[in-house]
């Protein structure tokens, strides 16, 4: 049977220890960390997103504001909002969720941001210095992939590691991170698209596969080859006739994959709990570096 990389466990274990941080912060009477959020609008998911971490701040003792504006908000009312921010001291980090609205241009929004409180690690300049190598606040779900990888002790270096999608807040950084001169890294990485051909043959030779395109169940057995590492981004609502009235589905047809892996991470239970919990770990370096 593969090893689960259960992002449930470790993201309440790395909670604990931010949460003992945030105590002794407060014992030695030092700021505790605050973390801004903005929603434009009421779409389902990034609601829920938005609550989760907003809920996660609080069960760390850590300081949160929710700013929830109205889905007729506009690019200038935004921005404004984003420099207020930038200006207030008692906000270490923060984050504009997205998708926004079709009438807000996001690369405004996130230019606007400033690079010591863009927690998120969308800001050209944090993109930037992460390539470089540089200290840099890197988007929370390539550093939740990478402290998963390296909390359960998955031998990367040396590997061909194949990551399909290549988003800016993904794909791309994933696949920077992977072949870095670190640990984890060192692999050998092949970056997927839409446009790749032969994605089968590619992911047959792959020994960690980072799938982040965002299309159910799409990875299947026959992709994947025996003891391979298999890390699953995706998230997708489907329709269902339960309770909730939908389901969530990652990019991996997880019961015919699992058993050729030699670990694997779950939907829902595993990346998507690492990423809230890498934005929490990144207000905390937010607070050191600000303050
Ligand atoms: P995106 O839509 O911005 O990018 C998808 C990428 O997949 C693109 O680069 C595209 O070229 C590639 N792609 C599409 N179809 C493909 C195909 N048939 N073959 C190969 N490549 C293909 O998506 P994103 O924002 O990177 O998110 C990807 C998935 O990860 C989504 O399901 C999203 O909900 C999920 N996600 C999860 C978390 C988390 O915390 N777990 C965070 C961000 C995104």
């Amino acid at each position: 049977m593969p090893v689960i990389l259960d992002g449930k466990k470790l993201s309440q274990e790395i909670q604990l220890e931010i949460k003992h941080t945030i105590e002794e912060r407060r014992i030695n009477g030092k700021k505790i960390p605050h973390l801004a959020a903005v929603l434009v609008g009421n779409d389902g998911a990034s609601t829920t997103y938005v609550n989760s971490k907003i809920r996660l701040c609080k069960a760390v003792g850590m300081q949160s504001t929710f700013i929830h504006l109205d889905a007729s908000t506009t690019e200038s009312e935004l921005l404004k909002i984003v420099h207020d921010i930038n200006q207030n001291d008692d906000i270490d980090g923060f984050i504009v969720q997205l998708p926004l609205p079709k009438h807000i241009n996001e690369t405004n929004i996130i230019e606007a941001i400033n690079p010591k409180k863009d927690v998120d690690g969308f800001h050209p300049i944090n993109l930037g210095r992460m390539q470089l190598g540089l200290p840099a606040f890197i988007s929370a779900t390539p550093a939740g992939i990478v402290t998963m990888l390296e909390r359960y002790q998955i031998e990367t270096a040396g590997k061909h590691c194949v990551v399909i999608g290549r988003s800016n807040i993904v794909g791309t950084p994933m696949s920077i991170l992977l072949s870095r001169n670190t640990n984890p890294g060192n692999c050998t990485v092949t970056i997927c698209h839409s446009r790749t051909k032969n994605l089968k043959d590619i992911c047959l030779q792959a020994d960690i596969i980072v799938a982040a395109l965002g299309k159910p169940e799409f990875v299947t057995a026959d992709m994947v080859k025996e003891g391979a590492v298999v890390v699953d981004v995706g998230i997708s609502r489907l329709d269902a006739d339960n309770e909730k009235g939908y389901v969530i589905k990652g990019d991996v047809k997880f019961d015919e994959v699992a058993p050729k892996c030699a670990a694997i991470s779950p939907v829902p239970g595993g990346v998507g709990l690492m990423t809230v919990v890498s934005l929490l770990m990144n207000t905390m370096k937010a607070v050191e570096l600000n303050n």
